[in-house]
């Protein structure tokens, strides 16, 4: 597995391989980053994984700083699963002194995430544009786990002609229902014990719709009671949408509908989503 830190020898790296499943990270590794891994190199002849803490995606510059790194880790792991190349940059290599450019993104990247954090889907929508010119991978590999930037990527393919096929994988979950995060490793012994909420939750608001329950502001409240039962109110959003245009369309919920939720606990905000199926 190779190493590399600049443009230049990814680019060269890059061009010794065939299809490519390019898995783009944030670092600090979990059992969600690597099911995208196995699932990339099961479908592409090489795997590329990048490492980037992207400071241009943060609204807050705490959030940015406290952000969990492990780059030795992350490439023993990697190295492990067989990926061909990681492509660790710092953020002088991508966003060099002179840097201008911005994106300015709306539809689905209009609610939710996009209203709780002004900008950050402009700074997901620039890093991952440079690094599709840059890695022009046949696949990128998204999770389920953050749905709404899967469908930001999806627009954003589209809007801007770029070959890549974006896939979506399923969420993976902590033995308790817990998705896996990077920001788990944050939370407090208390906190993580609570944590789980989320997926309860969102499983009771599932089996509430398989009950016969179609009223958004009553599954919303489902939610929040369950939330609120375990001592977590600092609820950013608990939400029903159109999973096409993630806005809320009236009172009775579509046949697809998705649940999200945005929670604080203590200074760690977790997100977590399901189908209403
Ligand atoms: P991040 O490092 O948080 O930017 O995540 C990198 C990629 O891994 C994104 O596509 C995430 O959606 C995905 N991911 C993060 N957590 C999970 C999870 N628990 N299950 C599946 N994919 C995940």
């Amino acid at each position: 597995m190779e190493l590399c830190t600049t443009i230049q020898a990814i680019r060269h790296a890059r061009a010794a391989l065939g299809t490519v499943g390019f898995v783009p990270t944030m670092g600090f590794l979990h059992e969600g980053h690597l099911s995208l891994v196995r699932q990339a190199r099961a479908e592409n002849d090489a795997v590329i994984v990048s490492i980037f803490v992207n400071p241009i995606q943060f609204g807050s510059a705490e959030d940015l700083s406290t952000y969990p790194r492990a780059l030795e880790r992350d490439v023993a792991l990697l190295q492990q699963e067989g990926v061909a190349c990681v492509f660790a940059p710092d953020v002088a290599e991508l966003y060099p002194e002179g840097f201008v450019t911005q994106m300015s993104l709306g539809g689905v990247a209009a609610a939710l995430e996009g209203t709780s954090r002004p900008g950050h889907f402009a700074g997901v929508a620039m890093v991952l544009t440079k690094l599709f010119n840059i890695i022009q991978p046949q696949r990128a590999y998204f999770g389920q786990k953050d749905a709404q930037q899967c469908a930001v990527v999806r627009r954003l393919v589209e809007d801007v002609n770029s070959p890549v096929e974006i896939i979506t994988a399923p969420t993976w979950r902590e033995a308790d229902g817990l998705a896996g995060s990077s920001r788990n490793s944050r939370l407090t012994e208390e906190d993580r014990k609570r944590a789980p909420a989320l997926y309860r939750a969102l499983c009771h608001a599932r089996d509430c719709v398989r009950a016969g329950e179609h009223r958004r502001t009553v599954l919303e409240a489902a939610m929040r009671s369950v939330l609120e039962a375990e001592g977590l109110t600092d609820i950013d959003y608990a939400m029903i949408v159109n999973p096409e245009t993630f806005h809320t369309e009236g009172e009775i919920i579509p046949s697809h509908a998705l649940a999200l939720l945005a929670v604080r606990l203590g200074a760690v905000r977790l997100i977590d989503n399901m189908p209403l199926l």
